[in-house]
Parts: structure tokens; C-alpha cells; sequence
């Protein structure tokens, strides 16, 4: 199987800090995973709009230090005007790479929005912004959890690509078949973009056991049970989830994958250890 891109690309995730203090941790974490010379970081965006300013202030001020930055947008509880303004304040500074999603509705709130899917978004962007972005979407190698059938998901994301989309960044997964099974379905079904697989780190069981019931990524039972096993031992979680995903990150890159885009979670450390074991 061949799904080498023509360049590699490696990029690294950050949610818009709240508060001045988190705004200040981030700053050190960027610096430290500036050294390692990613493509692009990108920025994430709350639903309805509730990061905004924050997404639109990570970026600017990444871009400043010289990176390269993503903003994401979603179009879930917003409507077509709120959505045109934060397109056309990405363009006005300049933002040429975004990550255009649906989003998901914050639990409570019950305003569905103008727009259904991240495919109407991506076609909205073109309709109003033509060439002007680089437009990356979400995919799903273990599937979306909405999806009724795998066939409707992987039809979803051709949608999107047919809608203009440049390029796909996949949910994170720990089982490195689900990744090269969906990209070669996804190249049997003419989907020619590079899938660029997610990567996210394990740090703390709890948290991604939660992360993972809401996003539908399976964490593999021999996973949980060690995770598991190792109780408050927080340090024998690090040290496994560091063997484990690096060896996942090493069978995709050489498995042919494009690239990888790390959910940092605005940590530096062990995104930085994996990428020095991956000797990148
Ligand atoms: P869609 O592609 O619209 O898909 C959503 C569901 O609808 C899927 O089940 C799909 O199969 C189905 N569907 C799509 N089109 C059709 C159709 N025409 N007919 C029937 N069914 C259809 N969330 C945020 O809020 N902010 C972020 O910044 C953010 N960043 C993310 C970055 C990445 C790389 C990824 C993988 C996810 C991110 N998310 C983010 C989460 C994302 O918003 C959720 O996974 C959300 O539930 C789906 O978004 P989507 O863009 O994939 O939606």
C-alpha cells in the first residue's frame, strides 16, 4: 500500500488557555515544541463560538514567534453570519490554513445551528473564500460514534473532500490497522487527500478513558487492563503510554503514513519524548 504524500507533515494541537496563567504555560510549552520544527501548530475552537477570541489571540501570537498556526472553526450553534465574520477575520490577518468541523453540542445545550455538517462548513468556506485556505477535516478511523454504518461515515468524508477539502486529520487510535484499513477504503472510494493520523499521548488513565467513551476511540483491552492496573502509579502509566505510542507513531510512519498531528493537550513533554524516540 502506498500512502506517502510528497512531504511529511507534522503538526501539534493546543486548546486556547483560559486563564493568564494558562496562557503563560503555553507559551513555555511552544517553545519547547518549537524546537522541534513542526509544520503548523493548530489552535481549537469551542462550540458556538466560545473560544474564539482565544483561538484567534493562541494564533496570532504563534505566528508572531515565527510558527506557523491553524485556527480551527466549527459550525455547530452558530449561524452563517457569525460563521462569514470569523472567516473573514482568519483572512483579514492573514490566516491562509484552517481545520473546518462540525463541532459537538455542549451537553444542555440544544441549538443545532445553521449549518449540519462539517461538509456544508468546508463549502461555505469555498463558496466564500474560493482558493484563499487550506482546509483540513476530521476522520474517523474507528468511526465517528453518530455514524449508523461505516459505509455513511466514509461517504460523510468524501463529501467533505468533494466539498474542497485539502487534507484530514484522523481522531486519535491506539490500533495502527484501523489507521492503513480506512485509508486504503478511503482510497478505493477515489479519496486521494493525505489522511494524516492523531496522535494523543497518554499521560493520565482516567482522563483518556473518559476521552475516549465520548469520542468512540477504543482503547484496546490489553491497554485499559495494564492502564488500569497500574492504579496512582503515575509514573509506570507514563513510561507505558510513552513504549506504547511511540511504537504506534514508528509502524504508521513506516507504514507510509503522511505525517502525524499530535492532541498535546498543551503539554510538552511527552510529545517531545516520543518525536526523540522516533528519532524525527
Ligand atoms: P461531520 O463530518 O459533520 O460528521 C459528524 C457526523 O455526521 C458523523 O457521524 C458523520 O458520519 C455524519 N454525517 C456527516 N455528513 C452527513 C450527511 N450528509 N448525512 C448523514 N450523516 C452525515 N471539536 C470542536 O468542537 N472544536 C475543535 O477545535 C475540534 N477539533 C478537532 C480536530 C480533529 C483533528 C478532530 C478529529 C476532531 C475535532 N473536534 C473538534 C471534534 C469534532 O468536532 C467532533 O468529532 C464532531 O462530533 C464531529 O465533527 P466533524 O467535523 O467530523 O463532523
Amino acid at each position: 500500500m502506498n500512502v506517502n504524500a510528497p512531504r511529511r507533515e507534522f503538526s501539534f494541537e493546543f486548546f486556547p488557555p483560559k486563564t493568564p496563567e494558562g496562557m503563560e504555560k503555553l507559551r513555555a510549552t511552544r517553545r519547547q515544541l518549537a524546537q522541534l520544527g513542526p509544520t503548523f501548530f493548530s489552535v481549537t475552537y469551542g462550540a458556538g463560538g466560545s473560544t474564539r477570541e482565544g483561538t484567534l489571540a493562541t494564533v496570532l501570537e504563534i505566528r508572531a514567534e515565527g510558527q506557523h498556526a491553524a485556527p480551527h472553526v466549527s459550525c455547530v450553534a452558530a449561524t452563517r453570519e457569525s460563521l462569514a465574520e470569523v472567516i473573514r477575520e482568519y483572512k483579514a490577518h492573514g490566516i491562509r490554513h484552517i481545520v473546518a468541523l462540525r463541532g459537538d453540542l455542549p451537553s444542555g445545550l440544544a441549538v443545532a445551528g445553521e449549518l449540519r455538517y462539517a461538509s456544508d462548513l468546508v463549502r461555505f468556506i469555498r463558496g466564500a473564500t474560493g482558493d484563499w485556505f487550506h482546509i483540513e477535516v476530521a476522520a474517523y478511523p474507528e468511526y465517528h460514534p453518530q455514524a449508523r454504518k461505516p459505509d455513511q461515515d466514509l461517504a460523510a468524508f468524501k463529501t467533505k473532500v468533494e466539498a474542497g477539502a485539502d487534507g484530514a486529520i484522523t481522531q486519535y487510535f491506539y490500533n495502527p490497522d484501523a489507521y492503513f484499513h480506512f485509508v486504503e477504503r478511503a482510497q478505493a472510494v477515489g479519496i486521494e487527500i493525505p489522511i494524516v493520523p492523531g496522535i494523543m499521548p497518554i499521560n493520565n488513565f482516567s482522563q483518556l478513558a473518559r476521552f475516549s467513551d465520548a469520542c468512540g476511540a477504543e482503547i484496546p483491552r490489553w491497554m485499559r487492563l495494564k492502564l488500569e492496573g497500574y492504579g496512582d502509579d503515575t509514573a509506570s502509566i507514563k513510561a507505558f503510554g510513552l513504549d506504547v505510542v511511540t511504537d504506534l507513531c514508528d509502524r504508521l510512519l513506516t507504514g507510509g503514513a503522511p505525517g502525524l498531528h499530535f492532541y498535546t493537550l498543551n503539554q510538552a513533554g511527552p510529545t517531545s519524548t516520543i518525536w526523540q524516540r522516533l528519532g524525527l
